[in-house]
């Protein structure tokens, strides 16, 4: 018999631990439990080990060899270009969603009176959360390293990279010791990710298990919407935008991100995919590692189509509950607010609810509301960080087209 490959395993073991999961659903599994939090919680700890040096090394070498090709405006230009547009047609998407299937038309605040009272708000306007979010860019770099601070490790390893770049060829020890810390960063996730079918089942089985289903009935329909819309983002919105941008086809791309994308949506985390996600760029699609160096990591942090999508849709349904219309002007400021809320939320499990407090309070809808989408929120929280992840590795490969493309015109 043909020996499984690694995205045959992940495929088979998501499938089991799913049926597992929904068999042990209410059941006594205790000891099941606690296995599958041991192992899932391994396999993402395992990834965000190897995902700081990565990060690090991959923007500086990434910005450092990009200059060689005097091609750095280019790759960064293209990057936000596409991130901004990507976003914006999924906040689009969301709010058209939400206006024309009406979620949460029939329900009203009252009947989640219960789920609001137990739920205090952390406040946070638009103004604070952006003071916070721009403060939180620059820091000492080996505290942002030890914490874990992607935002503030990708600002400096940016800066770090362009100073190599302009000191030309000076400190060409020091680019070398990074590029090497890339490619064993790069070796011990081939490593990590023979472990990938065990981690994402156990991932999956506690998530199937232990699912709270009480809130379900009466909110089927918004998350039929959310999850409908974001697959519609994620299946046909992203991939159509890379075959008219790149002539690459959809299906090839699904094959090459598979592993990236079960582990996002078994983790529900960017930032622990990171790592699978760069592997899949660089070895399965041949994206250059300067640009998945740099398009990459940076995607993971600020680029979110899912949750853009979701906190859109969401804003629109907390107005149905509560009974208020939003005016055409108040949909802008949604709009706008879920773009940065969205770029602000860093890539962890159910970061977009706590970033939509911001969207709900920009237009003064009760912030409470939240309350109610918590208890789903893991489940959605699923496919969004899929497509979130997406979006990082199509724009990975949107610009290196462009750069090839460059390239080719200029003898
Ligand atoms: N979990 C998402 C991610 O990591 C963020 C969110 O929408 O909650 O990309």
């Amino acid at each position: 018999m043909k020996k499984l490959g690694l995205n045959g395993q992940i495929f088979f073991a998501a499938a089991a631990a799913v049926a597992l999961g929904l068999f042990a659903h209410d059941k006594n599994i205790d000891h099941a439990l606690y296995a599958a939090n041991l192992v899932g919680t391994l396999f993402i700890d395992l990834l965000k080990m190897v995902m700081i040096p990565l990060v690090f090394c991959a923007i500086v070498t990434g910005i450092a060899n990009l200059r060689q090709h005097s091609q750095m405006h280019v790759v960064w230009k293209t990057t936000l270009l596409f991130f901004a547009t990507t976003t914006l047609i999924a906040v689009v998407i969301g709010l058209g969603a939400s206006q024309l299937f009406k979620p949460g038309a029939d329900l009203h605040l009252e009947m989640f009176a219960d789920a609001i009272q137990q739920f205090e708000t952390k406040q946070l306007t638009l103004p604070e959360f952006f003071t916070q979010f721009l403060h939180g860019i620059f820091m000492n770099p080996f505290k942002a390293l030890a914490e874990g601070n992607i935002l503030a490790i990708v600002a400096f390893a940016l800066l770090l990279g362009i100073a190599l770049v302009l000191s030309a060829e000076r400190y060409p020890h020091l680019l070398a010791v990074f590029e090497e810390g890339m490619a064993v960063a790069m070796q011990m996730i081939n490593w990590i990710m023979r472990l990938a079918p065990f981690g994402i089942a156990a991932l999956l089985f506690k998530l199937v298990a232990t699912q709270d289903v009480s809130l379900f009935a009466s909110l089927t329909k918004f998350m039929l919407v959310v999850t409908g819309t974001t697959l519609l983002h994620g299946l046909v919105v992203l991939p159509l935008l890379l075959w008219l941008l790149t002539g690459k086809r959809p299906w090839w791309f699904l094959r090459q991100a598979k592993q990236a994308l079960l582990t996002a949506f078994a983790t529900s985390s960017s930032t622990a995919t990171m790592p699978v996600t760069m592997r899949c760029a660089t070895q399965n699609m041949q994206v250059k590692p300067e640009i998945a160096g740099f398009v990459v990591p940076l995607g993971a942090t600020v680029n979110m189509d899912g949750t853009a999508l979701y906190e859109a849709a969401a804003a629109l349904f907390v107005a149905q509950l509560a009974g208020i219309d939003l005016s055409l002007g108040q949909q802008l400021v949604v709009c706008f607010t879920t773009m940065i809320a969205a770029m602000g939320a860093p890539g962890i499990p159910s970061a977009g609810m706590v970033t939509m407090v911001m969207v709900l309070q920009s237009v003064g809808l009760p912030a409470e509301a939240i309350a109610i989408l918590l208890p789903i929120d893991r489940l959605l929280d699923t496919v969004r960080t899929a497509v979130n992840v997406e979006g990082d590795m199509i724009g990975s490969l949107v610009v290196q087209h462009r750069i090839e493309k460059l390239a080719q015109q200029t003898p």
